[in-house]
């Protein structure tokens, strides 16, 4: 039989328009109908919406009728195709495949995937459900630090790749430039590029013609059946719901399974495909994409990266799939429940993990706020992002305090050391940048490491601190670029170094949850900031409040905030009683929202406001 199904996702770095081709996609395969398109249709969550950012994976099933035997990679833009030309020997020809299958309708399962950094790990479980990618580079842009590191993982799966420059039809576009550093990223001839605009749909039906054509069919077993996990959700009419790629067999509506680690085992209560809602069909077969909603009452039975067997296989001795590497996180921070509900906040901690498996968490206890969990991210995005889901998914209030990397500690004699973690940071910019960017990495405690250069472009590569990387660096670096860098890295190993831990009295109480290990290059800065920062933040109180930063016994800076005055109203003596009545409800909603921290009130947002002003 000949084999029609096509697995593939879209790795990009961010914004580079994969939602946006993906849209593309949707529309000529008519998966969705027009009427009820929308643009960025697979990023479903309000989240990404409200931020025009993809966050989770996003499978879809589509069906292609491949038109010919024809995939052309180039589109005829004739002025882009005759400036390049002009400038060059190099053509685009529009080469000629023969389709060897002589199939024409294509089952096509795509992912699409985040492209920030600190959701790579949706892209990595992406590629291990797939055979192949289209690498998506932004003509105006080139490609970016994600685009390497994005690549790079798919070359390590064994990926087919197809590289597709979009946005063509923006001015900026310089598909030469562009094509070029593909060229000599991937090793591909020119005419294996093709481009696109994902906004005018120019080039697009050439793309699924070449997937159908240049990605591989999956190879199967039907003597077994397993089924990797690739993702979750807790459906709060479903239960727990398990995305799957079909690797080998079959799954039916009613068949027995099990989860090979867990040894859990189950029934499949529907199964289904993308598209991208759920559809249910009778079966999933090899080679496929789709979901299982399980039974399971015990929601940690289901784990990302396991795999899932039938029951009467058992004596087959399936052996699982390869899985994937347990994440490990780059930054924590301790997250309390507002009202002190710890049982809700570890509920809703369990199902988030479903759906997002790079969160992890433990218990912990603060003088400050009782009982919470220390949770690791893969960055302050994810942070934000865990916390906003937490409080809309979930519908609970949350305190998240400064994130922090992780510091080993260890004793010399008396003294505490810390180690910290190092990591290994690829920036790509262009030439007239890299004084900037230097000047920045020095005062980041980075250590230089080597220079490559792609086609125009340099691949800056440093050591840094990751203390130093994972907060605001980014900012940094696009102002003193206008926004020509990108970057990326990834932990390499703990190094000691000239770190002690900062303290925070509040009132004269310690307050556990606002110490922070700091460089003694920037302890004097970050002391000052902090107590500034918190006089700012702290509103005022019935009495007068010392803060003050101290490492050891010393203080090394200090605030005070006067004592407020009874009542808010008081000062609009007269009679605009309405006047007074909203001061009275401001104050009320601002209570609302407020925290004993040792003997004083403060807001509960105030963490990431002294991380973000
Ligand atoms: P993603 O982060 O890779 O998913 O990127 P999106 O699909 O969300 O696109 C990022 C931005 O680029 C959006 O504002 C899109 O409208 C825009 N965009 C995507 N493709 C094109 C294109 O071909 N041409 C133009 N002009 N804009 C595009
Ligand atoms: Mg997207």
């Amino acid at each position: 039989m000949i084999n029609n199904i096509r697995n593939f996702c879209i790795i990009a770095h961010i914004d580079h328009g994969k939602s946006t081709l993906a849209d593309r996609f949707l529309e000529l395969t008519k998966t969705v109908e027009m009427r009820n398109m929308k643009n960025q249709y697979l990023d479903r969550m309000d989240l990404e919406r409200e931020r025009g950012i993809t966050i989770k994976l996003q499978p879809v099933r589509m069906i292609w009728q491949s038109q010919n035997s024809n995939v052309k990679s180039q589109i005829t833009n004739k002025s882009q195709i005759q400036n390049y030309n002009n400038s060059n020997d190099l053509k685009f020809d529009t080469c000629d495949f023969e389709f060897t299958n002589s199939c024409k309708e294509f089952v096509l399962n795509m992912i699409d995937t985040p492209g920030h950094v600190d959701f790579s790990y949706e892209v990595s479980r992406s590629l291990a459900a797939v055979e192949g990618a289209l690498l998506l580079v932004d003509a105006t842009q080139g490609v970016q630090a994600q685009t390497i590191a994005n690549l790079y993982q798919a070359i390590e799966q064994g990926l087919d790749i197809i590289p597709v420059i979009n946005k063509i039809d923006l001015p900026a576009a310089d598909i030469e430039k562009v094509s070029a550093e593909i060229v000599s990223l991937l090793g591909v001839k020119l005419e294996e590029i093709f481009l696109v605009s994902a906004k005018t749909g120019e080039g697009v039906e050439n793309i699924l013609n070449a997937i159908c054509e240049k990605i591989r069919p999956p190879k199967y077993d039907n003597d077994k059946t397993r089924a990797l996990i690739f993702d979750s959700v807790y459906d709060s009419y479903r239960g727990v719901v398990a995305y799957v790629r079909l690797v080998d067999g079959e799954i039916k509506k009613g068949d027995r399974i099990k989860f090979i680690s867990t040894n859990a085992d189950d029934e499949a209560l529907e199964v289904g495909v993308f598209k991208p809602e759920y559809q249910k069909t009778d079966k999933l077969g090899a080679g496929e994409i789709g979901y299982i909603v399980t039974g399971l009452k015990e929601i940690n039975d289901c784990r990302v990266g396991d795999t899932i067997t039938l029951v009467k296989d058992t004596e087959k001795n399936v052996v699982a799939l390869p899985g994937y590497k347990e994440i490990k996180p780059m930054v924590y921070a301790s997250i309390y429940p507002a009202d002190g509900d710890i049982n809700k906040l570890r509920e809703a901690l369990g199902k988030l993990k479903l759906n997002d498996y790079s969160l992890t968490y433990e218990p912990e206890n603060s003088q400050a706020f009782g009982f919470g969990f220390k949770a690791g991210f893969l960055g302050l995005l994810h942070m934000e992002i865990i916390k906003e889901r937490l409080e809309r998914e979930y519908n609970l209030d949350v305190i998240v305090t400064i994130p922090q990397v992780n510091y080993q500690t260890y004793n010399i004699g008396q003294k505490i050391e810390y180690k910290e973690p190092w990591a290994t940071l690829d920036i790509v910019t262009k030439e007239e940048y890299l004084g900037n960017i230097m000047e920045l990495a020095q005062r980041s405690r980075a250590i230089y490491v080597a220079t490559e250069y792609l086609a125009d472009r340099v691949l800056l590569k440093y050591e840094a601190p990751l203390s130093s990387i994972i907060v605001n660096f980014y900012d940094k670096l696009k102002s003193v670029s206008a926004g020509y860098a990108s970057m990326n890295y990834h932990i390499i190993g703990y190094r000691s170094g000239d770190l002690v831990k900062m303290d925070v009295l509040v009132a004269g109480d310690k307050i556990d949850v606002l110490s922070q290990v700091v460089h003694q290059t920037e302890l004097h800065a970050k002391a000052h900031e902090m107590v500034t920062k918190l006089k700012e933040f702290i509103p005022k109180q019935m009495f007068q409040v010392s803060l003050q930063a101290a490492v050891g016994g010393k203080i090394l800076a200090r605030e005070n905030i006067a004592a407020m005055k009874k009542d808010v109203a008081g000062y609009l003596y007269g009679g605009d009683i309405s006047r007074k009545k909203k001061l009275w409800a401001k104050q009320a909603r601002g209570k609302e929202k407020m925290k004993k921290l040792g003997r004083v009130e403060i807001p509960t947002d105030v963490f990431i406001k002294l991380l973000k002003y």
